[in-house]
């Protein structure tokens, strides 16, 4: 019997798309806190989290600029 094993690093299961993912040594610190496989699954997560907040983000809102030009005393 031959059994391939590599390292015995631990793995989790990302919390977005549910792939597991090996433990890497930039983690080695935060590897309680990582819950994402990637980027990408980091951002997905954080637009889920957002349930029905379409209007939280506002983009543009520039109407309380006056334009203010020609002061003479
Ligand atoms: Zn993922």
């Amino acid at each position: 019997m031959r059994g391939v094993r590599k390292e015995n690093l631990p793995e989790k299961p990302c919390a977005v798309c549910g792939r597991p993912f090996v433990w890497r040594r930039k983690w080695a610190r935060v590897w309680d806190e990582v819950k994402y496989c990637s980027d990408r699954c980091r951002a997905r997560r954080g637009e889920a989290a957002r349930g029905g907040g379409a209007q939280d983000l506002v983009a543009g809102g520039g109407a309380s600029r006056a334009t203010r030009s020609g002061n003479s005393t």
